[in-house]
């Protein structure tokens, strides 16, 4: 499915080297409740908690999330992200409407 999420979005970034999936995460800061998804800047990783994988809503989210992190290079709950995460979600919806 990893495939098919990418080409919703219109294609991979270079900026993701590769797409891992874990057991466990880290555990969220400031939370005592493990993330379910990691960007991993260094690496180029996404890493994805493998209870993930059960749905693939959530799977996409979660990648669609990190990726976010990787194209705004900005933290969780900041305008930059924020700003990533809207244009990725109305690229996917303007695809996807003009695809039918
Ligand atoms: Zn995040």
């Amino acid at each position: 499915m990893l495939p098919q999420i990418f080409a919703a979005r219109g294609g991979i970034s270079r900026r993701v080297t590769q797409v891992l999936v874990s057991e466990t995460m880290r555990l969220m800061e400031g939370r005592y409740q493990e993330a379910v998804g990691l960007w991993e800047p260094r690496e180029g990783w996404i890493i994805v908690k493998r209870s993930q994988l059960q749905s693939l809503a959530d799977f996409a989210a979660t990648i669609l999330h990190e990726l976010s992190h990787a194209l705004s290079g900005a933290p969780d709950l900041s305008l930059e992200f924020e700003q990533q995460l809207t244009a990725e979600l109305g690229g996917i919806v303007a695809r996807n409407i003009l695809s039918v």
